[in-house]
């Protein structure tokens, strides 16, 4: 799946298109590169912002003209580096092609752990896994009882967030775009309470209605409007954890947040991180939440987009809330 050209404006699926290619299948002689066969690609928010011109940022713009790239679980056909053998499965970053050849073998990551659904790498027991917990527990410094509320609470951060806030003892609350999802938040994710904000006139009003006292915690994930509701309700010494802005990444132009004289007034702590920060703590992450999921002490949804070339629409419906839950595609089952 090639990237056609920098994108503005909402991303539409025929900004990518799909492209057969022969490539050979072997590692070059002298070379430390690995052969993947991708089984499962990852589609992720942040992927959009790739898709601009970026400069000095976090992250490098994507190639036009060349293959999309992201977070994959894939089965290793050919190795040149010792530290992989044919038949392994690793997580890393490789292409949204069936296929990849990766020369950076330092970025991926063997799986050893088999005995789970694989594409949970690419969500709980991978990067969205990680922000969930390095940000709420790093960056939110939750306290049993406090009053959390999280954003784009049934997606693939959200959801954890929202289980960690509950299994320290907090009271929480998500937004979500749908029926469905909100009931989802309550009866599978055990969200205290949850709302559709795309059905409320006024999310101030939402707010007070679920915080009548307030926020203690707020776990950002969308900007806008919502951000600027939050910042009214929020407590004296309140905490806001900026992990992403999905609301704003499509948009030329960022809208305005008026509100943020509250941050003064209320003593609020408001703080952006990159999960990219946390790696170090990503053994012990997963030797906390491995156990966890086995005894169903904590559930994980996924979105399932079968084939690569469903790969473009389901990476587009991330920005109208098509998926319930982390957006997969599965290339390959095997
Ligand atoms: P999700 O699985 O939550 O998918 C995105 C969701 O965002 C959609 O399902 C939709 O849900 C919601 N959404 C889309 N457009 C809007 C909009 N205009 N207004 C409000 N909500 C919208 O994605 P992730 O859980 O992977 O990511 C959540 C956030 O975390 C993103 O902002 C992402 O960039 C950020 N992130 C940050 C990281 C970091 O290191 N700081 C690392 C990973 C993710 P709904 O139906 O509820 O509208």
């Amino acid at each position: 799946v090639i990237l056609k050209h920098y994108v503005t404006g909402y991303l539409k699926e025929s900004d990518m298109e799909l492209k057969n290619t022969t490539i050979k299948l072997n590692v070059p002689k002298g070379s430390s590169a690995v052969v993947l066969k991708n089984l499962y690609l990852s589609c992720d928010p942040y992927m959009r912002y790739r898709m601009r011109k970026i400069e000095g940022s976090y992250v490098e713009s994507f190639i036009p003209g060349s293959p999309i790239t992201g977070y994959g679980v894939a089965k290793v056909l050919e190795s040149g580096d010792s530290n992989f053998q044919k038949g392994d499965i690793v997580l890393g970053r490789t292409g949204w092609e069936e296929y990849s050849i990766v020369t950076a073998t330092q970025t991926l990551f063997k799986i050893h752990d088999k005995d789970v659904p694989l594409s949970y790498y690419l969500g709980i027991f991978g990067m969205p896994g990680l922000t969930a917990y390095a940000g709420f527990y790093e960056v939110c410094s939750p306290k049993k009882g406090e009053t959390v509320f999280v954003s784009a609470a049934s997606g693939a951060v959200g959801q954890l967030v929202g289980q960690f806030a509950k299994m320290l003892g907090c009271y929480v609350v998500g937004s979500a775009g749908s029926k469905e999802k909100v009931d989802q938040l309550k009866s599978k994710f055990c969200f205290d309470e949850a709302f559709n904000y795309k059905e409320e006139q006024d999310l101030d009003a939402a707010l007070k209605r679920y915080f009548p006292d307030g926020i203690d915690i707020y776990f950002e994930n969308v900007g806008g409007k919502m951000l600027d509701a939050v910042l009214l309700n929020m407590k004296v010494h309140g905490r806001i954890a900026v992990c992403g802005m999905v609301s704003q990444y499509n948009l030329e132009q960022t809208e305005g947040v008026h509100n943020l004289f509250c941050l003064i007034t209320k003593r609020i702590r408001m703080e952006g991180f990159l999960v990219f920060d946390y790696y170090h703590l990503y053994p012990k992450y997963l030797a906390m939440i491995i156990p966890q999921i086995k005894a169903g002490k904590v559930v994980y949804a996924e979105d399932v987009a079968e084939g690569l070339e469903s790969a473009p629409s389901a990476l587009v419906g991330l920005f109208s809330g098509r998926n319930i839950g982390k957006q997969i595609v599965v290339v390959s089952r095997e």
